[in-house]
C-alpha cells in the first residue's frame, strides 16, 4: 500500500488519453506520464534515497517537475517545493532547516545551489524549464523505481507557509491529509474524469500543487498546464478547459482583458478562488462579464481546504462558505479558547484529517497552534452566520491595539473600497507614541480616478467609532502583493512605521 502513489499515480499507467497540455500544445498522455514518473523513480533510488529523505526542489513548473512530486510519491521520499522567486540565500535556509538530502535546482543557479547543498552535505542535481538536466540524464539511464510501501501516517510532502505573518514554517503533511482533503473536493466540486482543468498556478504552493493537481489526478482528469497567469493565454486555453483554480489576481486581471467574454467561458462549469480574500465587488462584476458565480474557498498549508462554498446552493460573496464535510470549524476566543456563539468575530480553529501532523522540527511552535485535542488555532479571525458560512475578518497578526482597543483591519477596509475613486486598500497599525498603534489606511486609485481623503475621513466619521477611524490615509500606486495575491501588509508596516514616531 502507498495511499498517495496508488490513487493518484498508478492510475495514470494505463490511460492512453492526454493527461498534460503544455502551453506550446505539446500533449503527454497518462501513460506517458506515468512512464516519466518512473524514471525519476528510478532516479532518485539509483542516487541512494530512502523513505522519509527530504528532496528539496526549485523548480520552473514543467511536467517533469511535477512528475517529480509523483517520484517522491513513489519513492516515499518526502517532497519540498520552494518557491521559484527565492534568492539562494532563502533557499540555504530551508535546505538547512530541513535536512534535506537532495536538492534539485535550475542549471543556470547550478553554481550556488551546489554550494548550499554540499555546505549542508545534501546531493545536488539539476532540472530546467524544459525538463532536461542531470536528473533527468539519471532518470533515462535508469531501469525505472519501483513504488515502495507507505502508510497512511507517513509523511508525504513538508510544506513551507508563505511567509506572509514571518518566517516560513514547514508543515508535515501525511498521505491521509492530502488524500482525504483531495477526495473530499473531488465530491464537493463534482471533478471527474471528463474535466479539463485550466492550471496556471505555481505547483510549489498547497493551491496549485494539492488543491488543484491532487483533485485532477484522483478524479482522472487532464490539465492544461501554463507556466504562469498571462491574461492572453489564458483566454486562448479557456475555449479548451472546463475548470480553472485562480487567486483574487487572476480575476480582476480577466476583468481587465476586453477578450474575455461570456461567449468565451459559456462551456465552463466551474471558476474557483482562495489564498486571498476575493473582494466582493470582483466577484458581482465577475458574474456580470460571464455569468459564472466564482466558488470561494479557504485553506492553508497547514490545514488544505478547510471550507468552501456549495457548488449547488448559494455561493455567497465575502465569505468562504461552510466548513468541508468531515472538517470542523469553530471560532474561539483568542485568550480563552473558549467557544463563542454564532456571529461573533474570533478565532477560527480548524480540527479534521485534513489537519497537518505538526511543524518540522518546532515542536514547541507545534505545541502552541496545534491543540492536544485535534483542533488547530490558524492565526486567522473569523465569524460564522446563521447558515454555517465563514467570513475571514483578518489576521491575528493584523489585529491593530490602538489605545487598548482591538480593530480589525476588515471591517475598515470594507467601508474604505466603497469610496469614490478607491480600487483597493489596506488598513495596518504603525507604531504611535500615545496610542501603541495607530490606525492608518493604505488605499490604491481606480485607473484615471482620483482620491479625495478629506472627503473619506469625513465619510468614515460618520460610520466608525473615533478610536477605529484612521489617523492618516495614504494613497500609493500599488498594493505588495506575493506570487500568490497576497497583500504583505509586513511591507507597509515597515514602509509606514515612523509616521507617529
Ligand atoms: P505564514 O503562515 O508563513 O504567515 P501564509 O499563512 O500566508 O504564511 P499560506 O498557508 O500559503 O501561508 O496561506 C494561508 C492563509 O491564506 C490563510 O491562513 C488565510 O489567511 C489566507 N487565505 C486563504 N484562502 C483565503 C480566502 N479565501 N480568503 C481570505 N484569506 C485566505
Ligand atoms: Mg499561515
Amino acid at each position: 500500500m502507498n495511499p498517495l502513489f496508488d490513487t493518484l499515480v498508478a492510475p495514470l499507467a494505463a490511460r492512453d488519453s492526454v493527461f498534460l497540455t503544455d502551453a506550446n500544445g505539446v500533449e503527454v498522455s497518462g501513460a506517458g506520464f506515468y512512464q516519466l514518473t518512473m524514471s525519476l523513480a528510478g532516479a532518485l533510488q539509483g542516487l541512494g534515497l530512502k523513505p522519509g529523505d527530504r528532496m528539496a526542489v526549485q523548480l520552473a513548473k514543467s511536467p517533469e517537475a511535477l512528475a517529480l512530486y509523483g517520484a517522491a510519491l513513489a519513492t516515499g521520499v518526502v517532497f519540498l517545493p520552494l518557491n521559484t522567486a527565492y534568492t539562494a540565500e532563502e533557499v540555504a535556509y530551508f535546505v538547512a532547516d530541513s535536512g534535506a538530502a537532495l536538492l534539485i535546482g535550475d542549471p543556470e543557479k547550478a553554481e550556488a545551489l551546489e554550494g548550499i547543498a554540499s555546505a549542508n552535505g545534501a546531493r545536488f542535481e539539476t532540472l530546467d524549464a524544459q525538463g532536461e538536466g542531470s536528473l533527468r540524464d539519471l532518470a533515462r539511464a535508469s531501469e525505472g523505481g519501483k513504488a515502495v510501501p507507505r502508510g497512511a501516517q507517513d509523511l508525504a510532502a513538508i510544506l513551507y507557509t508563505s511567509g506572509t505573518t514571518g518566517r516560513s514554517k514547514g508543515a508535515m503533511l501525511s498521505h491521509d491529509n492530502l488524500l482525504s482533503n483531495a477526495e473530499t473536493l473531488v465530491k464537493e466540486w463534482r471533478f471527474e474524469a471528463s474535466d479539463v482543468l485550466l492550471h496556471a498556478l505555481p505547483i510549489f504552493h498547497t493551491h496549485g500543487l494539492f488543491v488543484a493537481c491532487n483533485v485532477v489526478m484522483r478524479a482522472g482528469g487532464s490539465m492544461i498546464f501554463l507556466p504562469a497567469f498571462n491574461a492572453a493565454e489564458v483566454v486562448k486555453w479557456l475555449p479548451k478547459a472546463t475548470t480553472m483554480m485562480g487567486v483574487p489576481t487572476f480575476y480582476t486581471r480577466l476583468l481587465d482583458t476586453p477578450a474575455f467574454t461570456k461567449k468565451l467561458v459559456e462551456h465552463m462549469r466551474l471558476f474557483t478562488s482562495g489564498s486571498a480574500p476575493l473582494l466582493t465587488e470582483t466577484h458581482q462584476q465577475f458574474e456580470a462579464r460571464s455569468g459564472h458565480r466564482i466558488l470561494e474557498r479557504y485553506g492553508m498549508t497547514e490545514t488544505n481546504m478547510t471550507t468552501s462554498n456549495p457548488y449547488e446552493g448559494a455561493r455567497k460573496a465575502g465569505t468562504v462558505g461552510p466548513a468541508l464535510p468531515g472538517v470542523e470549524v469553530k471560532i474561539t476566543d483568542p485568550e480563552s479558547g473558549a467557544e463563542l456563539p454564532t456571529g461573533e468575530a474570533g478565532m477560527i480553529e480548524v480540527r479534521g484529517a485534513n489537519v497537518f501532523q505538526g511543524y518540522w522540527r518546532m515542536p514547541e511552535k507545534t505545541r502552541e497552534e496545534l491543540r492536544a485535542d485535534g483542533f488547530f488555532i490558524t492565526g486567522d479571525i473569523g465569524v460564522i452566520d446563521g447558515d454555517g458560512y465563514v467570513s475571514i475578518v483578518g489576521r491575528q497578526k493584523d489585529l491593530i491595539i490602538t489605545g487598548g482597543y482591538n480593530v480589525y483591519p476588515k471591517e475598515i477596509e470594507l467601508l474604505l473600497d466603497e469610496q469614490a475613486g478607491v480600487l483597493e486598500s489596506a488598513v495596518i497599525g504603525v507604531p504611535h507614541r500615545d496610542f501603541g498603534e495607530a490606525v492608518v489606511a493604505v488605499l490604491v486609485a481606480r485607473v484615471g480616478e482620483q482620491i479625495d481623503t478629506a472627503a473619506i475621513a469625513a465619510d468614515l466619521g460618520l460610520h466608525l467609532a473615533k478610536f477605529k477611524q484612521p489617523k492618516h490615509i495614504e494613497v500609493i500606486a500599488e498594493l505588495p502583493r506575493n506570487t500568490m495575491g497576497k497583500v504583505q501588509k509586513n511591507l507597509l508596516r515597515a514602509q509606514f512605521k515612523d509616521l507617529f514616531a
